[in-house]
């Protein structure tokens, strides 16, 4: 036998690796041999090296389900990566959930009673200014029914300033048009005065709208009208604030709440649950009584109703404590480095070129444009990147310059470890 041959790990060795032992569980462990065989063919044909047999193997694996992955990207709400983790109370509470439950029934009568009340009324309770609440699937099914509701067949007068695409090439000028709206465009891209929207407010007019400008700022010479100006007009104004913070966060300053949009007089809010909420991928409705129970009674309402699990994950996150995107958007940055330093020193005494990087995070899925938190990374050797996205769990970093940086903004203290063993195994 060449030498070369006899550094072709064993089928049994390859089966230990635990990246193919976990992979063993979802996928079967025929299927996950197979894939050993095939790299260690490979291998005697000369196409891979015998060191690769593993590393082939895994990278084979056909996908199955979704990957756990670790964020050490830096970016708080990654879309890509399902937006918010939830709580651990959430967790709960959706397992709780999956069996049969009250979801529409008051148990103490036998009777029906609203779908999802007490995640409803803990919504109330977290923004006292709205006088009725209302939950969908996301933010787009939330504007798409206040659209369709208050304005299909009449004019929804926004800022050109405001026409933003969210991601994925959807664009909500378009998702608005698409419920038989008609868009009254008004002003410019950087500059919309109140002027621009009194004269073009009429009787055609369904509701006014402002939209929160995600991932972009437009700075130099500009202008927006704030809510408060625009609730004088006479017509009602719809908010989409977006990211879904129910009051002001002291960490970003500029970023708009719910609260604050309700008492400057918008009439109705709308915003995503899986954003800076940090709850389940949802469309929150807030506003007065009248327009929320008009909305939830609208026939497409049900064809955008929420999930039960939805629910109990969202009434888990108001709630509280510890909710993942809240602990990521205060941690400490003297703390980041601390966790930094002593990983990069870990992974020094491993033998890996690490060290400790000041960086700088930010919000993501499209809440906070232009604002960036001070945070803390290891940095490593690019070549390191692959095999980590490969693990299990995945982690995922992002590359700068030749370098594979692990910002720590987004991970848990407690997975520190978990991040030095993927490096090392
Ligand atoms: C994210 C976002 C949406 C869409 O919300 P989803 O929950 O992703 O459907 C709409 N408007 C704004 C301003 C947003 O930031």
């Amino acid at each position: 036998m060449t030498d070369f041959r006899r550094r072709i790990p064993r089928t049994d060795t390859a089966l230990a690796d635990p990246r193919l032992m976990a992979a063993g569980v979802r996928l079967g462990h025929g299927a996950v041999k197979a894939a050993v065989v095939a790299a260690q063919e490979r291998a005697r044909r000369g196409e891979i090296a015998p060191e690769d047999v593993i590393e082939a193997a895994v990278g084979a694996l056909p996908a199955v389900g979704l990957r756990p992955v670790i964020n050490a990207t830096g970016v708080i709400v990654h879309t890509n990566l399902g937006r918010a983790p939830l709580s651990a109370d959430a967790v709960s509470a959706m397992v709780e959930a999956a069996g049969y439950t009250d979801v529409e029934l008051d148990l103490k009568d036998g009777r029906r009673a609203r779908r999802g009340r007490t995640a409803m009324a803990a919504l109330a309770a977290a923004v006292p200014g709205a006088g009725g609440v209302h939950v969908v699937n996301n933010g787009a099914a939330a504007l798409v029914l206040a659209a369709t509701a208050l304005a299909q067949g009449r004019e929804i007068v926004v800022s050109r300033g405001e026409m933003v695409e969210i991601g994925d090439g959807f664009r909500l000028p378009d998702l608005l048009v698409s419920t038989g709206a008609r868009l009254r465009e008004v002003g410019t891209t950087n500059r919309t005065t109140v002027a621009d929207y009194a004269n073009a407010v009429g009787p055609e007019t369904g509701f006014v709208l402002k939209v929160h400008p995600s991932n972009f700022v437009v700075q130099g010479f500009t202008s927006s009208v704030p809510v408060d100006d625009l609730s004088g007009l006479g017509v009602p104004v719809v908010a989409d604030i977006g990211s879904g913070l129910l009051a002001p966060h002291p960490a970003l300053p500029d970023e708009p709440d719910a609260a604050s949009a309700l008492a400057a007089g918008a009439t109705l809010v709308t915003a995503s649950g899986d954003k800076l909420l940090g709850g389940p991928q949802a469309g929150l409705l807030l506003g007065g009584a009248a327009i929320v129970e008009r909305l939830r009674r609208h026939p497409l309402a049900r064809a955008l109703r929420v999930d039960k699990l939805t629910l109990a994950a969202l009434e888990a996150t108001l709630r509280g404590p510890d909710v993942p995107v809240l602990t990521a958007l205060a941690a400490d940055p003297e703390a980041l480095r601390d966790r930094a330093e002593t990983l990069a020193a870990a992974l020094r005494t491993d033998g890996i070129d690490a060290h400790a990087a000041a960086t700088e995070a930010v919000v993501g899925g499209g809440g906070a444009p232009g604002h960036t938190l001070p945070s803390w990374a290891v940095s490593l050797p690019e070549r390191y990147a692959r095999r980590l996205r490969l693990g299990d769990p995945a982690v995922l970093g992002r590359v700068e310059r030749g370098r594979l940086l692990l910002d720590l903004r987004c991970v848990p203290a407690a997975r520190d470890l978990e991040l030095r063993k993927a490096c090392t195994s």
